[in-house]
C-alpha cells in the first residue's frame, strides 16, 4: 500500500463531517478523488466539508495517478463514488481506468463522476453509456453546489444499486439453502446468510445481530434462531451459549416483558409471533434503525421463527421416517442414505458394510413370545451400540437383520461374532443367539447405497446357504453370478413360453421281482444350441422367481397325459411319480390345478404319485398337511424324496399319510463302499416296515447295490443300473422289452 492510500481522513481534521462518537467508520460514504493535481484534492475537500448525504458523512480517499487509483479500488471495500479527472494522464488513461473498474475489478455498484478541464476533454456519449458514468462536468461547471448535487445523486444511486445487489446475493443464498430449508441445519445456514446481508443493509456491524425465541422442543428455554458474524455458529443453539451476558439478559427480558428494550451496548426489538412464537432481535446499536430497517428486521425474524417451527415439525417427521421405534436405531432408509454419503467420501475404500442376521429368530420369537422377542432385538441393538466403535453406524434394516457401516478394521468377522459370545439377559432367561453375516467392502461396489445393501444381502444369503453362523464377504463374482442367474431365468421363461421344456421318465423297479412298477418324470431343458441345462440349476431359479408354479402346472398336465397314454398302450399299472416344489404345493390353487390335470387327461389318480423333498415337507408342515389331506382323497400317493437328508418327525410323516420314502442317492453310494455304509438304508428300511411305508432306493448304479438293497428288504429301486431317464419313444421301447408288474 502506498502513502496516499493510507492517508485516510481522520475525524475532526480532514474529515468532512460531524461524526457520531462510537459510530462504525464504514458508516461514512467512501469516495475516491483521482487527480494528479493536489490542489484539486484540497479544493474538493474544502467544498465538501460538513456534507452529509442520507444522514451519513463522507470519507475521502486520494489517488494521484490511474495506477494508484486502480490499486486502491482493488484493495478497499465499498467505495461509493470516484471523482475522476479526464486529463489525469496523457491519452485515454482515464477511460482505460474506467474500463478496468467495470470489467477487471467488476465494480458495478461504484458511481463514476468525470470532470474535465474543457468540454473537448469529455469522452464520447457511447463511452458514457457503456461504462455507466453518472455525470460529466467541466471545471467551470463544477461549482461547490454542483459538486454536492452530483455527488449526492451518485451516492443515492450507489446506495440503491448496492442494496439491490446485496438483496440479490441474499436471495441467492436463500435459494441455495432452500434445498434443505426444512431442516434446522439448512435453516441455520440460510439465517446466517440473510442476517449478514441484513446487517450490511441496515449498516450495523454483522457481529451485532442476534435473534432468539423460545425453544419449541424445550419449553421455557431460549434458542438462537438467527445471528451473524461471531455468533453465527450459535444458530439453533441455546441462548446460554452466547458469551455476552448483556445480550443474553436483554433478549430474555424483552421476550419475558414483551417489549423493546434499550441498553447502552444495544437495543432489543420485540416482535410478536402472530401465530408463531415471539421473537426478539438484539442489535448492537439499534438507535439508528429507521422505519424501513425495522420492518425488514420484523419480516425476517417472523419468517425465520416460522421456519424454525416448521423445521422442528419436519425433524419430528424425519425421526419417524428414518428411525426404527423398536430398537431406536436408524432404519433402512436412513442407513441407505448413510451408505450413499460414505460412498461419496474420499475414504470410502476403507469402509465396510455388514449385515447381521439373527439365526432362527422366528423360532426364538415363537419360543419366547413376541414381547420377549422384541426385547431380545432391543438388547442386541443396545449391545451393538455400546460395544462397537463410535464411528460404526448401526441400523435395523429388516425384522431380524442389523446393518453396520464403519471402518473395515472395526467390522471384522471376529469382532462381529464376538458380540454374540455372551448370552442376552431377557427377564430371567439367558438367551444365546448366533448370527450369520454378509460383509461388503465399499471398494467392491458401485455408487449406489441401495445396491450396496442388496449386495451385502447377497453375501448374507450365501453365508446362510452354507451354514448358519457363517460369515461371507461379497465379491464381484457374486454379482456376476447373480447377473448370470438373471439371464438364465430370462432364457428359461423364453424356453418355457416356446415349449422348449420336455419330460423324461426313469423306471422304478420292484427289487424282489425285477419288474417295472413306475417311472419318475424328470424335466429337461435343451437350449437352442442343443446344450442341456440340468434341472438342478434351473429348478431352484424357477422356485425362487415363482415361475415354478406355471412350470409345475405344465409338468403335472404332461405327466398325467402320459399316464393316460401309457394306460391306453397297455401299461395302465405303471405309476408316474411327479416332483412338486414347495411353492407349488403352497399355492392355494394347487388342489384345483391337480384335479383339473387329472380330469382333463383322464389319468388314474392311483397311478399318480407326488414327490416332495424331506426338507420341504418339514418346512411348512401345516400347509402341506392341510393341502395333502385335500388331495389324498383322489387316490393320489405321496413320496418323501431325498429321505435321510432332512430332519423328519416320524409322527408328522404318519399324519401326512405318506406312502413311500425315497432313500437319498448319497446313502446308496456308500452302501457297498464302506462297512458302515449300509447303516442308514438299513434303519430307513426297518423304519418303513414298522410304519407300513414302501421304500425306494434312488441312484442305484451297480448290481451289487441292488443286491444289497434287496437283502435289506428294500422294496423298490431306481437308478442308472436299471434305466436312465428316457424320452417317451425310447421309454416305450424300453417298456416293451421289460416286464411290467401290475400294482
Ligand atoms: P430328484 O427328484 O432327486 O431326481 C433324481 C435325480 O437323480 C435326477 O436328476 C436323475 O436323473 C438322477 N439320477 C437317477 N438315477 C441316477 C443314478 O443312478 N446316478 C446318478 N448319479 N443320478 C441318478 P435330474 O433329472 O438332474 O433332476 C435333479 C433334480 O431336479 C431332481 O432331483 C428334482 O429335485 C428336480 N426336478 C427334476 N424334474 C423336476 C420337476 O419336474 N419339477 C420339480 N419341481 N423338480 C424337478
Ligand atoms: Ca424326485
Ligand atoms: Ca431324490
Amino acid at each position: 500500500m502506498n502513502k496516499q492510500h493510507n492517508e485516510q481522513i481522520p475525524a475532526g481534521k480532514n474529515a468532512l463531517s460531524r461524526k457520531d462518537p462510537g459510530e462504525a467508520p464504514h458508516r461514512a460514504w467512501r469516495i475516491l478523488i483521482v487527480d494528479s493535481d493536489p490542489r484539486v484534492h484540497d479544493d474538493t475537500l474544502e467544498a465538501l466539508r460538513g456534507t452529509l448525504i442520507a444522514n451519513r458523512p463522507l470519507t475521502v480517499l486520494h489517488a494521484y495517478s490511474t495506477a494508484q487509483a486502480y490499486d486502491i479500488l482493488d484493495q478497499e471495500k465499498e467505495i461509493a463514488a470516484v471523482l475522476l479527472s479526464t486529463t489525469i494522464e496523457a491519452g485515454d488513461a482515464s477511460l482505460h481506468l474506467i474500463k478496468a473498474i467495470r470489467e477487471e475489478l467488476g465494480l458495478q455498484d461504484l458511481r463514476i463522476i468525470l470532470h474535465a478541464k474543457h468540454a473537448c476533454n469529455i469522452p464520447q456519449i457511447d463511452a458514457i453509456n457503456r461504462y455507466d458514468i453518472s455525470a460529466c462536468k467541466t471545471a467551470a461547471e463544477l461549482t461547490p453546489i454542483e459538486l454536492h448535487a452530483a455527488l449526492s445523486a451518485a451516492i443515492h444511486a450507489y446506495r440503491h444499486i448496492h442494496a439491490i445487489n446485496l438483496g440479490r446475493d441474499g436471495l441467492n443464498m436463500i435459494v441455495q439453502a432452500s434445498a434443505d430449508f426444512m431442516t434446522v441445519h439448512g435453516l441455520s445456514r440460510c439465517a446466517a446468510g440473510v442476517t449478514t446481508q441484513l446487517a450490511a443493509l441496515m449498516g450495523i456491524s454483522p457481529e451485532g445481530l442476534v435473534c432468539a425465541q423460545e425453544d419449541i422442543a424445550e419449553h421455557g428455554n431460549l434458542i438462537v434462531i438467527a445471528a451473524a458474524g461471531r455468533y453465527a455458529n450459535q444458530i439453533s443453539q441455546p441462548l446460554t451459549t452466547i458469551d455476552h451476558a448483556g445480550i443474553r439478559d436483554l433478549l430474555q427480558r424483552s421476550l419475558r416483558e414483551r417489549r423493546n428494550l434499550y441498553a447502552e451496548h444495544g437495543t432489543t426489538l420485540f416482535f410478536q409471533g402472530n401465530g408463531y412464537r415471539d421473537v426478539a432481535a438484539y442489535l448492537e446499536s439499534g438507535a439508528h434503525l429507521d422505519h424501513f430497517a425495522r420492518n425488514l428486521l420484523h419480516t425476517f425474524c417472523t419468517n425465520i421463527a416460522a421456519g424454525f417451527q416448521n423445521a422442528a415439525l419436519f425433524s419430528k417427521l424425519q425421526t419417524i421416517a428414518y428411525n426404527d421405534p423398536l430398537s431406536r436405531l436408524p432404519n433402512r432408509f436412513h442407513f441407505v442414505n448413510q451408505i450413499n454419503l460414505k460412498l461419496r467420501s474420499p475414504e470410502r475404500n476403507k469402509y465396510s458394510l455388514a449385515l447381521l442376521d439373527i439365526d432362527h429368530f422366528a423360532e426364538t420369537n415363537d419360543a419366547l413370545g413376541h414381547n420377549l422377542g422384541d426385547r431380545l432385538l432391543q438388547a442386541i441393538a443396545q449391545r451393538l451400540k455400546s460395544s462397537l466403535y463410535d464411528d460404526v453406524i448401526i441400523a435395523r434394516t429388516a425384522g431380524d437383520t442389523f446393518g453396520l457401516l464403519g471402518p473395515s478394521v472395526h467390522l471384522t468377522p471376529s469382532n462381529l461374532t464376538g458380540q454374540f459370545q455372551e448370552p442376552f439377559a431377557i427377564d430371567d432367561e439367558e438367551v444365546l443367539v448366533s448370527v450369520t453375516i454378509g460383509l461388503l467392502n465399499l471398494s467392491d461396489t458401485g455408487n449406489n447405497g441401495s445396491d450396496a445393501l442388496k449386495e451385502a444381502n447377497i453375501a448374507l444369503k450365501r453365508a446362510k446357504q452354507h451354514r448358519r453362523g457363517e460369515v461371507s464377504y461379497y465379491t464381484r463374482e457374486m454379482g456376476v453370478e447373480i447377473q448370470e442367474r438373471v439371464k438364465l431365468l430370462q432364457a428359461l421363461r423364453h424356453a418355457f413360453d416356446n415349449d422348449k421344456l420336455f419330460l423324461v421318465y426313469q423306471p422304478q423297479i420292484n427289487l424282489s421281482t425285477g419288474n417295472v412298477v413306475g417311472v419318475e418324470a424328470l424335466i429337461r431343458w435343451r437350449t437352442d444350441d442343443g446344450k442341456m441345462v440340468p434341472p438342478g440349476r434351473f429348478i431352484p431359479l424357477a422356485e425362487h422367481s415363482g415361475l415354478i408354479v406355471s412350470i409345475g402346472e405344465w409338468v403335472l398336465r404332461v405327466a398325467c397325459l402320459q399316464q393316460a397314454r401309457l394306460a391306453r398302450q397297455g401299461f395302465g399299472h405303471i405309476r408316474i411319480a411327479i416332483n412338486v416344489s414347495v411353492s407349488q404345493f403352497r399355492h392355494p390353487r394347487f388342489p384345483f390345478v391337480l384335479r383339473r390335470a387329472l380330469e382333463n387327461s383322464g389319468a388314474d389318480p392311483r397311478c399318480i404319485e407326488l414327490e416332495i423333498t424331506e426338507s420341504m415337507a418339514m418346512e411348512d408342515a401345516d400347509t402341506i398337511l392341510h393341502t395333502f389331506a385335500k388331495i389324498k382323497k383322489t387316490g393320489i400317493t405321496l413320496a418323501i424324496d431325498d429321505f435321510g437328508t432332512g430332519f423328519s418327525s416320524l409322527s408328522y410323516l404318519q399324519r401326512l399319510a405318506v406312502d413311500r420314502l425315497k432313500i437319498d442317492r448319497s446313502f446308496i453310494n456308500e452302501l457297498t463302499t464302506s462297512e458302515r455304509g449300509a447303516q442308514i438304508p438299513e434303519v430307513v428300511i426297518q423304519l418303513g416296515q414298522r410304519l407300513g411305508l414302501q421304500i425306494v432306493a434312488e441312484g442305484v448304479e451297480e448290481a451289487s447295490q441292488a443286491e444289497r438293497l434287496r437283502e435289506l428288504g428294500c422294496h423298490e429301486a431306481q437308478g442308472y443300473y436299471f434305466g436312465r431317464p428316457m424320452e417317451v419313444p425310447v421309454l416305450m421301447e424300453w417298456l416293451n422289452t421289460h416286464q411290467v408288474q401290475p400294482v
